[in-house]
């Protein structure tokens, strides 16, 4: 058995492999220039055919295209009226994001837990939560693998709640034959430059409803409107009304340029890292020391992250110890992510440990391998070599 890079030995590669990265190519740098050479950097043309664009791609009539995947999801509760006294139940095991825009509108986050299999929230748990105050449901395609939409559904219809999905992960990623984006009232995705595509900062809500659609619209730009059938005056051409308390949450045309340019891309990127998912699957399956995620109920996952779970009670170490080996192989792992409610903002505010054991119990086990659609086969290689040679030294 060869020594551990932590114990002194030769790590398995000489460079760090990170979990994820963007890739940004000449045409993508050529967009960006074109777009620095307009007429316009914000609030011009590229912002419309970047939304036109998006829309299309996941089978909605209509996106709204924002600053960040954080105000996507901020001006997606705000158009659902989410206010003081209402709950939204959500994921426990996602990024803080999904539960925090509930909080900006003054909302109450409900964290349901997930099902142990799947990892993604779990149906009956949102079942058990649902109270006379609960307005909404947050559900996050965790790793891109879709949620079971049909229950969801069917719980939304049943409460007359609205669904607002976190596809933060999932961009690309379909459910029985529906893409990912085209299912809910609003579909929140980012485009932060870890996920499938970048536009450096950025994020995109879709929805098939207009008032939706307009609505969002009006809470990105301030809550001005310039339409003067909305007014209840008009003084001339230069006039607006506000008529929301809205935001800033604009993206520029520089970044839109680059969206658009990337958008043409994602189906090779996605198609890459079902490659390397595969890859991984075949290659973990037989290490009984580890449980990876399982494909399930005829979804096309996003397959943004890799998640391998370890199997404790085979191993005499804890997570912690096979992550340090890991890293000081020069893989980039990582750890998505830390129980929302565990936040100290979040004990803070009331939230207890104890309160979604499936979520604690995955926190405690899970580790992110990296996954990016530039990723060489030898990279792969070099992370499932990494695994074996930490999990052969300290299986039980
Ligand atoms: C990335 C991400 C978001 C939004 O992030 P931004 O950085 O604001 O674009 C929201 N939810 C999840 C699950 C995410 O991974």
């Amino acid at each position: 058995m060869s020594t551990l890079a932590i114990h002194g030995g030769q790590p398995i590669r000489d460079t760090f492999l990170p979990y994820g990265r963007q890739s940004i190519d000449e045409n993508d740098i050529e967009a960006v220039v074109a777009a620095l050479k307009s007429d316009h950097l914000t609030t011009g043309p590229k912002i419309k055919e970047f939304e036109e664009k998006f829309a299309k791609s996941v089978g909605a009539k209509y996106a709204v295209a924002v600053a960040n995947g954080t105000a996507a999801l901020h001006i997606a509760c705000l158009a659902a009226n989410i206010g003081s006294g209402d709950e939204v139940i959500t994921s426990a095991i996602t990024f803080a994001a999904s539960a925090n825009a509930v909080l900006y509108c003054g909302g109450t986050p409900v964290f349901a837990d997930i099902d142990p299999d799947t990892y993604n929230i779990d149906p009956k748990e949102i079942r058990k939560k649902i109270t006379a105050k609960t307005k909404a449901i947050i559900p996050v395609h965790y790793t891109g693998m879709p949620c079971d939409m049909d229950e969801i559904r069917q719980i939304a219809d049943e409460y007359g709640l609205i669904v607002i999905e976190d596809a933060a992960h999932a961009l690309g990623a379909s459910y029985k034959g529906l893409k990912i984006g085209s299912l809910s009232e609003m579909t929140e995705f980012s485009l932060h430059p870890v996920k499938n595509i970048t536009t450096g900062e950025g994020g995109v809500i879709t929805t098939n409803d207009e008032k939706l659609y307009q609505k969002m619209s009006l809470f990105r730009t301030h809550g001005i409107t310039r339409d003067s059938s909305q007014m209840i005056e008009y003084h001339g051409p230069w006039y607006y009304e506000q008529i929301e308390l809205g935001y800033n949450y604009r993206i520029t045309d520089i970044q839109c340029a680059l969206g658009i340019s990337q958008l043409d891309k994602l189906e090779g990127f996605n198609a890459r890292r079902q490659e390397l998912v595969n890859y991984y699957d075949k290659e973990l399956m037989d290490l009984a020391e580890i449980k990876t995620k399982p494909n399930h109920y005829n979804c096309q996952s996003g397959n943004h992250l890799y998640v391998i779970e370890l199997k404790l009670e085979r191993l005499n170490v804890d997570r912690r110890e096979i992550f340090e080996a890991l890293l000081k192989e020069n893989i980039g792992v990582n750890v998505h992510y830390v129980p929302v409610y565990w936040h100290p903002y979040y004990r803070s505010i009331g939230y207890e440990k104890g309160l979604c054991p499936y979520a604690e119990r995955l926190y405690e086990r899970m580790i992110t391998i990296p996954l990016f659609h530039t990723m060489s086969d030898k990279d792969a290689e070099d992370v499932v070599k990494a695994i074996k040679k930490v999990i052969a030294y300290y299986r039980k």
